[in-house]
């Protein structure tokens, strides 16, 4: 029988960080991936500590910042591939009282890192009212981040493509199939409703669309949010998304969210583009908007890592830390995250 501390179920953001934690701290483990398609492998990868709605921040917005530049320096010295992309998101104003509003908020504690009071305006799109410059936002490469973190985990033998099932977890020896664990935490997304012993945490899932479009144009080396994110991949190739849909709760394209897609794009750019892939997949949210993490109320080995909303890298990469530190370093959990706050 295989000894391991850990067991992690689940591949993206969250599984891949707490993974990363495991590999630093010399921890044994096995992570399930089923290999599905998931909010993490489809999502736009952009860190931006702005809530672009309201010109407004989030709780703990400065320690994810800070904090992301060290987990990916740490994950560097392992794969040898830097996944920060030093791009900043720039928000296209609808009218001249956005601008108002930006120059006021940047005046505010808290938010003058952030909201450059500079306004600028863009070669490669439409803003008549120009657009203000998020400072210290930045995106990674998605693609590269979860295939080189995949092949790692692959070639070092941690990784098991399975689907992992519930129902094969001997509680009373801790052990499933051959393997013999310490601790099992769960990074499942959406699917943690399958889970039955998380099944009572209220996870819903937020279906988002995205794009990748063929344009035409020279781009601004920005990260460009009207209605929704656009971005340069390579070449002619862009990323445009993504939809926020709490209601449909099925896998198929929706032709209305594409429809929405097509409309924001087309509003910002006068040449004519190329839809050539759409993707689907569902953000695990949490109605207080704050990730879901901590130790099941009975069985004190299993542990959740959910929740992480729209916000999957930032809260991915520091609450990854946060687990880590609570399960190993008996540091406590702040009620405002802790799954306890469902019991
Ligand atoms: C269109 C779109 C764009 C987004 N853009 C951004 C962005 O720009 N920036 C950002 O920070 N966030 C973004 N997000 C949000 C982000 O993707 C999510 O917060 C994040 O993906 C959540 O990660 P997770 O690991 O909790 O869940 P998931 O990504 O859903 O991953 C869970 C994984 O666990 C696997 N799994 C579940 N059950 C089992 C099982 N029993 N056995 C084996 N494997 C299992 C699933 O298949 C899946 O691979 C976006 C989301 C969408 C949909």
């Amino acid at each position: 029988m295989e000894q391991v501390d850990y067991i992690i179920v689940g591949a993206g953001y969250a599984g891949i960080f707490f993974a990363h934690q495991l590999i630093k701290e010399k921890k044994s483990f096995r992570i399930f991936y089923d290999e599905a398609v998931s909010a993490s492998h489809i999502s736009a990868g952009v860190c931006n500590p702005v809530i672009l709605k309201r010109f407004n921040t989030f709780w703990k917005s400065q320690e994810q910042i800070d904090y992301l530049n060290i987990i990916f320096k740490e994950i560097e010295s392992y794969t040898f591939r830097n996944y920060l992309i030093e791009e900043n998101v720039v928000r296209i104003f609808h009218n001249d009282s956005e601008k108002v509003q930006w120059k006021k908020n940047s005046e505010k504690e808290g938010l003058s890192s952030y909201l450059n009071p500079d306004f600028i305006n863009l070669q490669s799109v439409e803003n008549p009212y120009g657009a203000g410059k998020v400072n210290r936002s930045c995106r990674i490469d998605v693609a590269s981040f979860f295939s080189d973190m995949l092949n790692y985990l692959e070639h070092n033998q941690y990784l098991i493509k399975e689907n992992f099932n519930h129902q094969l977890i001997d509680k009373a020896s801790n052990t499933y199939n051959n393997i013999a664990f310490k601790n099992i935490v769960f990074c499942e997304g959406i699917a943690s409703n399958n889970n039955p012993l998380f099944s009572d945490i209220p996870i819903q899932p937020n279906k988002g669309h995205c794009l990748k479009v063929k344009l035409h144009h020279t781009p601004d080396s920005y990260i460009i949010k009207k209605k929704h994110f656009l971005f340069n991949l390579q070449d002619n190739e862009y990323y445009y998304g993504g939809t926020y849909d709490r209601f449909d709760t099925t896998y198929q394209i929706n032709d209305d969210s594409v429809e929405e897609l097509r409309n924001g794009l087309q509003e910002i750019c006068t040449s004519d583009f190329k839809i050539q892939d759409i993707n689907v997949a569902f953000r695990a949210t949490v109605a207080d908007r704050r990730p879901v993490l901590g130790r099941h109320q009975q069985h004190h080995n299993f542990y959740i890592f959910n929740g992480l909303g729209a916000r999957g890298v930032y809260n991915g990469s520091y609450f990854s830390k946060v687990l880590f530190d609570f399960i190993e370093n008996e540091m406590n959990l702040e009620p405002e995250i802790d799954v306890k706050r469902f019991y």
